[in-house]
Parts: C-alpha cells; structure tokens; sequence
C-alpha cells in the first residue's frame, strides 16, 4: 500500500501538472471508486494538491486558480479526497496521449478527470479498495507525520499514551498519520529502538520496557524532551525524506507508479523490510576484521498487530 512517501511524490507531481486546469467532465466507469458529486465539480478549477498522511487532496474552485498557494482552504466539500489502498495508482496523460487514439481502455481504469485543455488524470484500481470521495471525514485523525508542528515533545506525548509496542502506535492513523507498515520498519531501524518498545509515563519520568507486551500502567504526566522521541522524530524526517526523494518505493509487484508511469526507486535502498536471514546493514552490527556480522545481528521477522514486522535484534535491542 502506497505510504506517506508515495503519496507525496504523487501530490508534487500532480501539483506541477494540475493546478490551474479546470475540470470539464469526469467519467466513472466503476461507481464503487467515486463517491462525489461528478456534476457539481464540473467548471472548478483546481487550487491545489494537498495530502494529509496517505490522502491526496485536491482543492478545486470555481474562481481564479490560485497557482503556486502551498496551503488549503480548509478541508470543505470543495475538496476531493483520494486514497490510493492496496492497488490504486492515478496517471497523467497530457493532450495527445489519448486512450482513445490507441483505441484502448485500460482494464483497471476507474475513473476519468477530462481538464479543459485536453489533459486527463486517470485513476486505476485493480482490487477497487481505493477511493476518490468528496466527505472530508476520511481524512485520519492523526497529526500528518511531516508536519512541522510535530515536535519531539507531542511525539513523545502520543507514545506514551498506549501501552501498545512502538509500532503498532506509529501504524495508528488517528494518531500519527503517514507511516505504514514498511517504513515503520525502516524507521525503528534507523533509529535503533526495538519494535516492541512501549513507552510509558510517570511522574517526571519515562519508563522504557522492550520485549513482550505488558500489562499496561496509569499514565502520569508526559514526558518532555525525551531522548528516544527526538531521535525516532529524526529518523522519521530522514527515512522518509529519503523516500520522497526517491520517488517512493515501488515494490516488485509494480502496483505503485508516478503519476507519468515511472517506478520509485527506494526498495532497492531500503535497509530492513523483507531482508528476513540477511546481514543487518548498520556498520556497527559486524565486526571491523573482515566485516562478518556479530553474533544476533541478522534481520529478524515477527508479527505485530497482525503485520509483518522486520528489526535486528542486536542494534534494536532496546
Ligand atoms: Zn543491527
């Protein structure tokens, strides 16, 4: 399922691609995928691109386009909401690439935005999971995971507020949108922190456990700069920037591409995620003569909340 980093590799895409185009029909050839008005949205313009942890949002008025705005006007009906699930992929085919010339429609094709130049954006959805609505209650809970008003200190906040393993609460969309489940793993790698952490508060303090989940204990206070919350917030900023930078990972199933059709290329850099056996990459974790791997430095999978989860048990030990 496409995460924070693809969505947002796709909403910069978009951005450059859609924003000013007015919309002049919309075709809906599965109604299962569209759950809006198609009628009312004809003759908007599209203001902006947004996304909200793995929601595109695209921002239409019937004014002037207000090319270059960063922000959203709220999150109104105004506003179309997109999520891409298991196998939803949107594509831009310019003026001229048209299906029609190629006498072709594409099997999974869902739906069809026709803009006022002859530019289309079209969404396809192999297993229909995805969805295209106009009901801005689909947007998660949860603070988007990029957002700079993020700190360390809310990070630490909402860890503490479960007794739950450290991955299954950055899984948790309604409380930190964005992070699915491949890049939980590449983030608890990077920042070294075991997977079944869970963080509690007490008075002043935070109390660290690791290994099986316990019976959780009163929550009393909230921990404040804490060591383990600024270095999980930084190896979120880094793993995923990362990610957007690669344009997102295309695994080898190819369900997720640019909106132009290209693949992403961070699944071949990735550090942990389905290297079950393999030698963990971090230096730290091999001996320095002749680079073999210490002795428990082997990528390990387990099952947490019912997902596969992937950690090195020597250096996300604790
Ligand atoms: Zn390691």
């Amino acid at each position: 399922m496409p995460e924070l980093p693809e969505v947002e590799t796709i909403r910069r895409q978009l951005e450059k691609l859609i924003v000013g185009r007015t919309i002049s029909s919309i075709e809906v050839l599965n109604p299962g995928s569209f759950r809006a008005d198609a009628d009312s949205l004809i003759g908007k313009t599209v203001a902006a691109v947004g996304r909200k942890g793995k929601v595109l949002i695209i921002t239409s008025s019937r004014g002037r386009a207000q090319r270059g705005r960063g922000d959203l006007d709220g999150y109104g009906p105004d506003n179309l909401y997109i999520h891409l699930k298991m196998s939803g992929r949107l594509e831009f085919r310019a003026k001229g690439q048209g299906l029609k010339a190629k006498g072709e429609t594409p099997k999974h094709l869902r739906v069809s935005f026709n803009f006022d130049n002859g530019d289309r954006l079209l969404f396809h959805d192999q297993r229909k999971f995805g969805w295209i609505t106009d009901d801005p209650t689909v947007l998660p809970r949860g603070t988007d995971v990029l957002d700079p008003q993020l700190t360390s200190e809310i990070l630490a906040e909402i860890l503490s507020s479960s007794s739950r393993p450290i991955k299954q609460i950055l899984l948790d969309q309604s409380k930190i949108a964005g992070i699915g489940n491949i890049y939980a793993s590449e983030i608890l790698w990077e920042a070294g922190i075991s997977p079944y952490k869970s963080l509690r508060a007490t008075a002043g303090s935070v109390v660290i456990s690791s290994g099986l989940p316990r019976r959780p204990r009163p929550t009393v206070g909230a921990p404040r700069n804490d060591k383990l919350s600024i270095k999980l917030l930084s190896a979120i900023r880094l793993v995923l920037n990362e990610a957007i930078d690669s344009g997102g990972s295309t695994m080898d199933d190819k369900l997720y591409r640019h909106v132009s059709g290209q693949t992403g290329d961070y699944w071949s850099r990735r550090r942990i995620y389905g290297r079950a056996g393999q030698p963990c990459r971090r230096p730290a974790c091999h001996l320095p003569a002749g680079r073999q791997e210490k002795s428990g430095s082997v990528i390990q999978k387990t099952v947490i909340g019912h997902r596969s989860t992937y950690f090195c048990p020597s250096c996300q030990s604790s």
